[in-house]
């Protein structure tokens, strides 16, 4: 279990279109779906998805994945979230994808 820093609520759940596709391959629900900036549920009227863009291996590469990772917040999250807590959170969402 990776430790959140003490702003962020929840870790992202990660759902990926494959390269050239225009629908997910893996979408997570929205019910259910904890936003990582506050901890309380997803609903589709508040609702941003986040484009994970680059991953960096545990080499300190940076590649541009096949996949397109994405994961959700609260949009009025996101438009309040300190730059810091956005980083973070996209941080922790690398490191689920460099440990699957
Ligand atoms: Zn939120």
């Amino acid at each position: 279990m990776m430790a959140l820093s003490e702003n962020l609520k929840a870790a992202p759940t990660i759902g990926y279109f494959e390269h050239g596709d225009d629908k997910p391959k893996v979408n997570p629900a929205i019910d259910g779906t904890l936003c990582p900036y506050c901890g309380d549920g997803l609903t589709r009227a508040n609702l941003r998805t986040v484009s994970v863009m680059a991953i960096t291996n545990a080499l300190g590469i940076t590649t541009t994945p096949q996949r397109c990772y994405f994961y959700r917040v609260h949009r009025t999250c996101a438009e309040t979230a300190s730059p810091a807590l956005a980083q973070k959170a996209d941080e922790i969402a690398m490191g689920i994808l460099q440990t699957n």
